[in-house]
């Protein structure tokens, strides 16, 4: 087996008193950062030479690294070995009686898979194995100038869903050479909420997930927010203060959860300054969900919005701010909108669930998450081919690597994305 030592892992009490030392005093260099929801650690990354040294802080009282600190006090924690093939490895220890904390891997920090060795076949260390994912979503804010707006497209991390179900009636072997999926059969997504500035202030339309989701469901879902709203926002020289108006292509978790936040055992809006402005019709859908789409319509998402009045509620089509409009398409919920970006005789498109990548050009590639895919299928068709004509700038919501871009086609009819951001 080849090994390359990736990092060791150092449990602290507080990571700002840890810094004191290690940033201040040793003067080195420390990365941005990282909250690994599904261990419930925070972490700081210290390169140093080729590895790294990671300082571990507990953010729940039943974290691994708050029992370590409480059993043993602060200090080193474990060593992580790099490896190409963690299965292998892990089968090769086990055919020689070595003792495992984990038999199989799961999930790690940046889409890595890992798996312990216990401390006692390793001569008092804790030893974790790390493969590292394929690549995962591109996380960068991007910006373009629009007529008289502008627009950036932020991220609120990734996350993976089920490819079988990103793709319904398309058989694998055609939908899994755009869209590779893991060793759980999910594809890599992101979250892209839109950010549109003009005169008359700030619109966020969707807002990624937010961080209230529980250890289990982050797991199932890969959501990895080591990078999230709050640095996109950072980056463009904005906080959650500066935005004005919430706007909601349809109240899912992954387009809308990001809209509250827990303080202190509350929910509160998440963007203290702004109206939320939700489709009238589409709340009473979440806030009466049925079977089939109770694990996306989470009541903690949007509830505390209205019990806190910052909800403005409209009906129909409309225009939300000038050049900024929504149009019903159906579909994927039976009030999902997209959002149309009008300035300078330009259009752009924020097309949310209806394409949600730009693996799903294809007129019946549409996701068996839609409560009526037929919708689905009949408002794309007539829209691509108008996207095309008239040249509309999409913007991918949940593509892992294009934030927007031109559809084209080429002499064989066939589709393809012109990435423009
Ligand atoms: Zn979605």
């Amino acid at each position: 087996m080849r090994a390359v030592l990736d990092h060791v892992g150092i449990a602290v009490q507080d990571i700002e008193a840890a810094l004191a030392f290690y940033r201040d005093s040793l003067g080195l260099e420390v990365e941005a950062p990282e909250d690994v929801l599904t261990q419930r650690v925070r972490a700081r990354h210290i390169p140093v030479g080729g590895p790294k040294l990671e300082l571990l802080e507990a953010t729940a009282p039943d974290s691994a690294i708050a029992k370590y600190i409480n059993t043993r006090g602060p200090g080193l924690h474990h060593i992580t070995l790099r490896v190409e093939d963690i299965r292998a490895v892990l089968a090769h220890l086990k055919a020689r009686g070595i003792r495992l904390v984990d038999e199989e891997p799961r999930p790690g920090a940046e889409n890595a898979q890992v798996a312990f060795i216990h401390p006692s076949a390793a001569h008092g260390v804790l030893v974790e194995l790390k493969q590292p994912s394929a690549p995962g979503p591109v996380l960068e804010i991007k910006r373009l100038a629009f007529g008289d707006l502008q627009l950036t497209t932020l991220h609120d991390g990734g996350f993976r869903l089920d490819g079988g179900a990103m793709f319904s009636v398309v058989p694998r072997p055609l939908w899994e050479k755009l869209a590779p999926a893991d060793d759980r059969h999910r594809i890599q997504l992101a979250m892209r909420p839109l950010l549109v500035e003009a005169d008359w202030g700030r619109l966020l339309v969707d807002c990624g997930a937010g961080d209230k989701m529980a250890p289990k469901q982050a797991d199932i879902y890969a959501l990895t927010r080591e990078r999230h709203l709050d640095h996109a926002l950072s980056d463009a020289g904005l906080t959650s203060a500066s935005i004005d108006i919430a706007l909601a292509t349809h109240l899912h978790f992954d387009h809308f959860g990001g809209a509250t936040v827990l303080q202190q055992n509350a929910l509160v809006p998440r963007f203290p300054n702004a109206r939320y402005v939700i489709r009238s019709a589409e709340w009473e859908d979440a806030t009466h969900p049925h079977e089939r789409n109770r694990a996306s319509y989470l009541q903690d998402d949007f509830v505390p919005l209205k019990d806190a009045g910052v909800v403005d509620f409209f009906e129909g089509d409309q225009t939300i701010t000038p050049g900024v409009r929504v149009v019903r398409t159906g579909g994927h919920t039976g009030q999902h909108q997209i959002v149309y970006v009008e300035s300078g005789g330009k259009t752009a498109v924020y097309v949310a669930d209806m394409i949600p990548t730009t693996a799903h050009l294809q007129d019946p590639w549409v996701m068996s998450y839609d409560l009526f895919p037929m919708e689905t299928l009949a408002f794309k068709r007539r829209f691509i081919r108008e996207a095309i004509d008239r040249e509309y700038l999409i913007l991918f919501e949940h593509d892992p690597r294009v934030s927007a871009g031109y559809i084209r086609e080429n002499a064989k009819g066939q589709r393809f994305v012109e990435q423009v951001l």
